[in-house]
Parts: structure tokens; sequence; C-alpha cells
């Protein structure tokens, strides 16, 4: 099975991310259709790299390194926030 380890990367961390950024941010939407616009947003700027999964555990056994770490994606997932608050679609 192939699995783009960013994709699981984003998934990982979009809720912790978001309700950072919704406590600091009074009135955040956190609805399902702004977490999958934020999703979207964070994935579409970020690299694809595809992962050959063995036994499940793929997430732990690639470095973040190789997508510009962790902050890299927390970055991402930020400023599809800021886009989507601006301009809910729900
Ligand atoms: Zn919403």
């Amino acid at each position: 099975m192939i699995k783009n380890y960013i994709e699981l990367a984003v998934e990982d961390m979009l809720d912790d991310v978001f309700i950072k950024y919704a406590a600091k941010n009074p009135g955040t939407c956190t609805c399902p259709r702004c977490r999958l616009d934020v999703m979207a947003i964070a994935l579409n700027n970020l690299p694809t790299r595809y992962v050959v999964t063995d036994e499940g555990g793929i997430y732990t056994k690639v470095a973040m390194e190789q997508v510009g770490g962790r902050a890299q994606v927390v970055a991402a997932i930020l400023n599809g926030i800021q886009i989507v608050q601006k301009n809910p679609r729900h």
C-alpha cells in the first residue's frame, strides 16, 4: 500500500495546531468543512512524499526531516487556517 507521508503528518498535527490557534483567536471556526479546507490548502503547499507501508507504523519510521521538519507542516497548516478563516466556505 502506498501512502502520502505528508498527508499522514498533516492529519496527525491538524487538530493540535487548530486547537492552539482557536484558543488564541476566539471565533475561529473548527467545523468539519473548515478543517477539510485547511487540510487541502496545507497539502497543496507542501511537497508530496509517497512511502510504501509495511506493517503500519510507517509514520514513525520516516524521518520528519525529509519533509523539512515539523515546523514546515505546522506553518502550512497555520497558513491554511488563516486563509479559511478570512473566507470560510461552510
Ligand atoms: Zn466552518
